[in-house]
């Protein structure tokens, strides 16, 4: 394993703590991917569109193989193979998985950008990231 990986999830359709856990055991049986520890789930409201449920969250700490514009085709696919529809911004979803942080890497393109853009505003970031002891207090 090369890198390490700071990964968010979060949904607000259906049972979204059943999918987590169906996620994380999709993720364990991929070779290339090892997961190193999970963060609480943080209910949040939603923000931008207002009329849908609230959001559950949570930070997954991982190593992977997976170089870092594969790794975001990999959890895009992971977001499709749960179901996810892309309908307009801040729409109600099933699952969303944005990269937090990948390994030391900034990059800035269309595509990606890590460390995540808005990471330091999102409390479904920074209160997880206390929580799996990766920010001081
Ligand atoms: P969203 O609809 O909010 O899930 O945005 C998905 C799109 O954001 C993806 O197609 C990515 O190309 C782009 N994106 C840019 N930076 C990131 C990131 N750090 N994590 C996940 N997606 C990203």
């Amino acid at each position: 394993f090369r890198y390490e990986a700071t990964v968010r999830i979060g949904g607000d359709i259906g049972d979204v703590k059943r999918r987590f856990e169906h996620l994380l055991i999709h993720i364990q049986r991929d070779k290339r991917v090892d997961i190193l520890q999970t963060s609480l789930i943080l209910k949040n409201p939603p923000f931008g569109f207002f009329e849908q449920p609230d959001f559950y969250n949570s930070l997954i700490l991982l190593e992977t193989k997976i170089s870092p514009f594969n790794f975001l085709k990999y959890t895009l696919y992971l977001e499709k193979r749960f179901g996810r529809k892309r309908s307009f911004k801040n729409a109600p979803r099933t699952l969303d998985i944005d990269i937090i942080f990948f390994d030391f890497f900034k990059i800035k393109s269309l595509k990606l950008t890590v460390p995540h853009w808005d990471w330091q505003n999102r409390v479904s970031v920074t209160i997880p990231l206390i929580y799996l002891g990766r920010v001081k207090k």
